[in-house]
């Protein structure tokens, strides 16, 4: 059975990038986000507040939080507790919490 016209413009315009697909991508969490700055979330952790949060221990960040939803090595993904966006693997806020695989 040959392609129909329709299949064949189609896919021309796909494989062309000419077409976007529907996007769910999340913006990224800023640190200068009203959310972010009450739980003093930074997307490099070497830069939390130490002072204002003195629970912050060197090699915490996202990437190693139970509350990051990505794959391990992934460089952003959702925590539930800022919905709607993305935080970096790299980033840490207060709610920083120890993941079972550590
Ligand atoms: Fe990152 Fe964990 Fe804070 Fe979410 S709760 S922003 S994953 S440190």
């Amino acid at each position: 059975m040959s392609p129909t016209r329709r299949q064949i413009v189609l896919g021309t315009l796909m494989g062309a990038g000419c077409l976007a697909r529907p996007s769910f991508a999340q913006t990224v969490l800023k640190s200068s986000d009203a959310e972010a700055q009450m739980r003093g979330y930074v997307a490099d952790a070497s830069q939390a507040d130490k002072a204002r949060f003195p629970q912050y221990r060197k090699g915490q960040h996202c990437g190693n939080c139970a509350m990051f939803l990505g794959q391990p090595g992934q460089a952003s993904a959702e925590c539930p507790l800022f919905a709607g966006k993305q935080v970096k693997a790299s980033g840490w806020c207060s709610a920083w919490a120890k993941s079972d695989g550590q």
